[in-house]
């Protein structure tokens, strides 16, 4: 495979740049260079600028909406989205929900949800588990009751991400008891506002709000909300978690971590006039998770060249869900070592921090680091991946 840039593309990724660096709003982007979390309006604005300009549903096709990029200018422009320090975009709606819109959606539903997904107006949040119900999703209990041309939606949604930010929400829910439980799942929207909906939010260890607990309690929601088939909702689900599990490879964000991260080590002493990379021990430990960084990416040019033609990624993003992961993991590690004893200091997501040095990393790195375990965790956990692996791609 040829992993070199084709120059061809190279006045793509000038345009790319440009636009992050000029007409991409700048108050957003110096924002989130201080790791303090967005706002909702500021989510918002930062998706209706990439929406504005047609690049937010950047994988979506053209008949859609979408840019018509193929696969290498999708990845030029994620590289540079995460080298400008952009915030990535909410896969909940353009990445997750929007190919199920136009691959299972009624003409009406297309209409209704893809122009403001597609153009940043809509946030989405993502209610697949239940508080007993994780890896065995197919034994959720949420229900949605048929009643005349509504659906009586009640039960709990947990660690539902970004959920505080989303106009609406999509829903697996138990619509009948079948022997099969997959058979007896449907998949619904509901607005974030509708009467009956309550929102708990969920501070983790890395000090964010990014879950949230969604309570339904008689929610009513049109019959037309549902998506499909009654009875199908589980089919659907398994295409959108190819999308899900390729989304975690973000190698332009690794790397950006990465070179701050050498930057760091080289640039302060840490007792006498010994650098950080001067230490053997770390250099081999930051010289792997850059090897590590090159070997996902040529795993992800693998499996997403199988799929040009537009398909869902399968079973073989769940190869990339534990790469990634693992990988992402491996580079956070090394804030702890920039951070040493610094690293004791809680991090307040409501004040900027200054970042410019090692010490004044240490909380925002920890806090990082923290925020990585939970990758192994969510879009299915990783010993999960392994089970799948084991039975559908080596059919053990
Ligand atoms: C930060 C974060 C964000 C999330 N965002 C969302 C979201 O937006 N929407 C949403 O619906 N969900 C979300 N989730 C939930 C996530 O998908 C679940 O946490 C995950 O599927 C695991 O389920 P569980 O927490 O119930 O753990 P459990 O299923 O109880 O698993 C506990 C442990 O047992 C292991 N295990 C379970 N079954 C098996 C098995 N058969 N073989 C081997 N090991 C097994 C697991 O790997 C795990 O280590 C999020 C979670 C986190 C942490």
């Amino acid at each position: 495979m040829d992993l070199s840039p084709n120059p061809a593309l190279e006045p793509f990724r000038k345009d790319v740049r440009e636009f992050f660096e000029s007409e991409y709003p700048q108050d957003i982007r110096a924002k989130v260079a201080t790791g303090a979390s967005l706002t909702t309006a500021e989510v918002r604005k930062s998706e209706m600028a990439l929406g504005a300009k047609g690049w937010l549903a950047s994988a979506w096709p053209q008949e859609y909406g979408g840019p018509g990029w193929g696969l290498e200018e999708q990845y030029i422009f994620d590289e540079e989205l995460e080298r400008a320090g952009i915030p990535t975009v909410t896969p909940m709606g353009v990445i997750y929900v929007g190919p199920i819109f136009y691959t299972f959606g009624s003409d009406a539903q297309k209409e209704k949800w893809l122009p403001g997904t597609r153009d940043g107006s809509l946030g989405w949040a993502q209610g697949y588990s239940e508080p007993d119900s994780g890896s065995d999703l197919a034994s959720l209990q949420f229900s949605a009751k048929r009643d005349g041309d509504e659906y009586v939606l009640n039960g709990t949604k947990i660690w539902t991400s970004a959920a505080q930010h989303a106009d609406w929400i999509f829903i697996l829910a138990r619509t009948s008891k079948e022997e099969k439980k997959q058979m007896g799942i449907s998949f619904i929207c509901s607005e974030m506002d509708r009467p009956g909906v309550t929102l708990k939010p969920i501070i983790t260890i890395d000090g964010k709000h990014v879950l949230n607990m969604v309570i339904f309690d008689d929610v009513r929601v049109p019959a037309d909300y549902l998506i499909g088939e009654e009875g199908k909702g589980w089919t659907y689900s398994q295409y959108l978690l190819g999308f899900e599990r390729t989304s975690y490879a973000r190698i332009g964000g690794k790397r950006k971590q990465l070179s701050h991260i050498r930057a760091l080590a080289t640039a302060e002493p840490t007792g006498g006039n010994r650098k950080l990379i001067d230490d053997d021990a770390f250099a081999r430990k930051l010289t792997d998770a850059e090897l590590a960084v090159d070997g996902l990416e040529m795993t992800v040019l693998r499996v997403l060249s199988a799929v040009k033609d537009g398909g869902s990624p399968g079973k073989e993003a769940s190869i990339i869900k534990i790469l990634a992961t693992e990988t992402a993991q491996q580079i956070t590690t090394l804030y702890l070592d920039v951070a040493a004893s610094h690293g004791q200091r809680k991090f307040d997501d409501s004040v900027s921090p200054d970042w410019t040095g090692h010490t004044a990393y240490a909380a925002p790195g920890v806090s990082t680091y923290f925020g990585a375990r939970a990758q192994s965790i969510y879009g299915g956990t990783n010993e999960i991946q392994k089970n799948i692996i084991a039975k559908r791609v080596l059919g053990l």
